[in-house]
């Protein structure tokens, strides 16, 4: 029986523990001890302590960017800039992205206009923006999705010539360049995540990026700094403050940024050269950048081409304990609340419904090994092998 070697079936997983998606960088517990050493002696937590201060001005320097705000998440960064931006009326998006996209809209007051993606790229679809800009619109927030652009140039030309604003939810695509420009100098702000699953990882945290200082200050002024800043006249502030234990590790996985991007892109060749040998499963590279973080790694399923349905993989996968994922599964436009209030988008968006799927994320990041990769594609292949048997037995 071809099926008797899967942990779906009763085998022995693949993996002792479950194996995860995203970055999880953890630097040696010396380099711990030291940086939060430094924190006790000073006994400083936050509001602006040196560390904070310290990786404001690396992240500038690395990214080549005039103010990088910290935050305590993108979430919040990107709630921020629809606020500072003064943006009204509705912003337009890719439905394709990550929930917190939308939702920062919906928090500031503002109606989210859901773009279809480009079936090769997987980001917004260029070309049918203008069709949904009216005199409501505001403004456009493009998404960099996975380790890659959506075109900044384009997109800016295109805002600025129907004099609505721009900005970029960069949550997926820190370090990456566009033209040998890092992204976060596009548009007039782009919000970075340094969650523990993104490559710069603060454990939980992000920053805000702009050239444009006036915006930086209003952005300075809603993320207080108690006693610290002069009060601008900003109506509305939200405590997104980065602490300096968060600092702290986000400067260390900066510093190892390097390191860890070489890894990634490394486990992506890795996958691309035995992905290529199996039927059905179509890997996405990171578009319309020259320098990508590699955070991601994820496959477009042909179903009939692999011979299975994309959950029933990640079923067989996750028994195995490799924790495969859809991704921003199933649409911003069909998840609650926008379903029910914005239906009219429920039957616009055939490319990223046909995405959502289709699409399958596997492990990539620090805690995966060449070996695993190798070893998941070892299950792919055979799941591919004895898809007819699968099928049959998993029905019974
Ligand atoms: C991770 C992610 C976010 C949310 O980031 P947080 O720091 O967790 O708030 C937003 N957008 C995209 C595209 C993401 O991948």
């Amino acid at each position: 029986m071809k099926t008797a070697s899967f942990a779906l079936f009763g085998a022995k997983p693949a993996f002792d523990k479950p194996l995860l998606i995203g970055q999880l960088y953890f630097p040696s517990w010396e380099r711990y001890e030291t940086a939060f050493r430094g924190i006790f002696e000073r006994q400083y937590y936050n509001n602006n302590g040196p560390l904070h201060e310290e990786l404001e001005e690396k992240l500038q320097q690395f990214l080549g960017v005039k103010h990088a705000i910290c935050v305590s998440n993108a979430t919040y960064g990107l709630m921020m800039v629809a606020d500072a931006m003064e943006l009204s009326g509705k912003v337009i998006l890719p439905s394709f992205s990550f929930a917190a996209s939308a939702q920062s809209l919906s928090w500031a007051g503002l109606e989210p206009v859901f773009c279809d993606i480009d079936p090769d790229t997987h980001q917004i679809a260029i070309d049918q923006i203008s069709a949904l800009i009216d005199g409501g619109v505001s403004g456009i927030m493009g998404v960099n999705l996975w380790g890659g652009a959506c075109n900044p140039k384009a997109i800016a030309d295109l805002a600025a010539s129907n004099g609505i604003q721009l900005y970029f939810d960069s949550a997926d695509a820190f370090g990456c360049t566009v033209d040998g420009v890092r992204i976060g100098n596009f548009g007039r702000a782009e919000v970075f995540s340094f969650d523990a699953t993104k490559i710069l990882s603060a454990t939980e945290g992000g920053c805000i990026c702009t050239n444009d200082d006036d915006l930086a200050a209003r952005l300075r002024s809603i993320r207080p700094s108690y006693g610290a800043d002069k009060p601008v006249n900003i109506v509305r502030v939200v405590n997104a403050r980065m602490s300096e234990a968060q600092a702290a590790i986000a400067l260390m996985s900066l510093e190892d940024f390097p390191a860890n991007q070489k890894n990634n892109e490394a486990l992506y060749r890795l996958y691309e050269a035995q992905l290529n040998a199996i039927p059905g499963l179509h890997l996405v590279r990171p578009s319309g950048v020259d320098f990508s973080n590699y955070q991601y790694l994820v496959c477009r399923l042909d179903e009939h081409e692999f011979g299975l349905p994309r959950d029933l993989l990640i079923e067989i996968l996750r028994a195995e304990n490799v924790v495969a994922r859809r991704y921003c599964y199933p649409g911003m436009h069909r998840s609650i609340p926008y379903a029910q209030e914005l239906p009219q988008y429920l039957d616009q968006l055939p490319n990223t419904d046909s995405l959502c799927a289709s699409c399958i994320q596997f492990p990539i990041g620090a805690l995966v090994s060449a070996q695993d990769v190798e070893r998941i594609c070892s299950i792919l292949d055979r799941a591919h092998q004895a898809s007819a048997e699968i099928h049959a037995r998993y029905e019974k």
